[in-house]
């Protein structure tokens, strides 16, 4: 009898934020264990509940959502997004340039298909989100991953990158703020980058899903605001900053450089009509959520919910022997270091088993986000202050006897 095989279009397709790990702490759970799971940025799944206002009138609008839309979607919600541009100094986005989606993840992997052909190069931070990477290999293109350098805060490393830059490069990959490191990058650095996509004419494609996610004070500037000679895509959301993961709703602008892009554009157009158009109630929360008060300040803000949760993490994390974590400006992780002296880790995907059997707390391995060593570990710090304190306390009494 002949099996059913996986195309091998998937066979260097990597996505283990949901991956065997996972799996088994399901299976704990369907056993009646009770699983800490610091592992996904799902904030509903923290009671950090969609707006009301927002929930509200997607109910109220049902009625008008029944039929398909434009493929690229409903006028008012591109509309709201079009004003967001405008609001963080995105210049000349017209409606025709947004493309609404079933959530980023959508847009990214339908620009990838449209941009790559077989070879084609694209610079991916390292750590990633590991869709980027799973979605250029998907589209047959080659992920180069550059540097972010833990010794300053995370930032990309420039000259990493001008050492990763071929005749092939298309594009490069910017996550601002970063998941998982957390770093939110300054104006200077993403000038430089536009500097180097200006000179080998690269597209900029910038995943900006946390821009309203943000402590102490840092700026966050969109990429696109900074240059109109450049082209840029930029992929944001309703995920993170309005908690609505679930609704799958997201959007992709395009900006700058257009005049060099018309062939790409009309690829993308076929891709986005191929799939009709994206999930139509929750294109329905877009303008309500970008036209009010709806969004996360106030938890972000000293004395808020994820504000705590963030310093009660970071300090924690820091308090055991042999962790070091930058504290993270923006997002909703941290990606905290295992002294290699204290704990030589060969494999880190066992090691977050052998966490989750031990202790019952689910995170997920450094190596998922792309990077070369395995001594890094990606927390989620939504879960309640008393939750983190308990699930930090657990991996430091697991960490003290780890031996692999
Ligand atoms: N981009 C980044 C950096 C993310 O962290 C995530 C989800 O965690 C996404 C994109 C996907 O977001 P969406 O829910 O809009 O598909």
């Amino acid at each position: 009898m002949q099996n059913f095989k996986k195309s091998s279009k998937l066979d260097n397709v990597c996505y283990e934020i949901r991956g065997p790990v996972l799996r088994e702490a399901r299976r704990l759970e369907e056993e009646g264990h009770r699983v800490l799971k610091l592992n996904i940025g799902n904030p509903a799944a923290f009671e950090l509940d969609v707006p009301e206002e927002i929930q509200q009138d997607v109910i109220y609008n049902m009625h008008s959502a029944q039929g398909y839309v434009e493929s690229k979607g409903l006028f008012s919600a591109r509309k709201a997004v079009m004003h967001y541009c405008q609001q963080r100094g995105i210049d000349k986005v017209d409606i025709d340039d947004i493309y609404l989606g079933n959530g980023v993840s959508e847009m990214i992997v339908m620009s990838m298909q449209a941009l790559l052909n077989t070879g084609d190069e694209v610079l991916v931070p390292a750590p990633d989100y590991p869709l980027w990477t799973a979605a250029i290999t998907l589209s047959s293109g080659k992920p180069v991953h550059y540097h972010c350098d833990e010794a300053q805060d995370w930032f990309p490393d420039i000259d990493d990158i001008k050492s990763k830059l071929t005749s092939r490069t298309r594009a490069i990959v910017l996550i601002n703020p970063n998941n998982p490191t957390g770093a939110v990058y300054p104006r200077e650095l993403l000038e430089q980058v536009i500097e180097l996509a200006r000179q080998h004419n690269l597209i900029v494609l910038s995943d900006e899903i946390y821009d309203k996610i943000l402590y102490d004070g840092v700026e966050h500037i969109s990429t696109a605001s900074l240059a109109d000679d450049v082209l840029f895509f930029t992929y944001n959301g309703l995920s993170k900053n309005y908690r609505a993961a679930g609704y799958r709703s997201g959007w992709m602008i395009i900006s700058g450089a257009k005049h060099k892009a018309r062939d790409l554009i009309e690829g993308i157009e076929m891709l986005a009509s191929m799939r009709l158009c994206s999930n139509v109630p929750a294109q329905l929360a877009i303008q309500t959520a970008l036209g009010g008060y709806q969004s996360i300040e106030d938890l972000v803000a000293p004395g808020g919910r994820l504000y705590d949760q963030r310093e009660t993490a970071w300090e924690l994390l820091n308090d055991i022997p042999g962790v070091s974590c930058v504290k993270p400006m923006g997002a909703l992780y941290m990606f905290p270091k295992l002294d290699p002296k204290r704990y030589p880790i060969h494999n880190d995907e066992k090691m977050v088993l052998d966490l989750l059997l031990q202790e019952r707390i689910l995170l997920v391995q450094g190596s998922a986000f792309n990077i070369e060593d395995r001594q890094h570990l990606r927390v989620v710090f939504l879960p309640r202050v008393d939750a983190l304190e308990d699930a930090i306390k657990r991996l430091a009494h697991f960490l003290s006897a780890y031996q692999q």
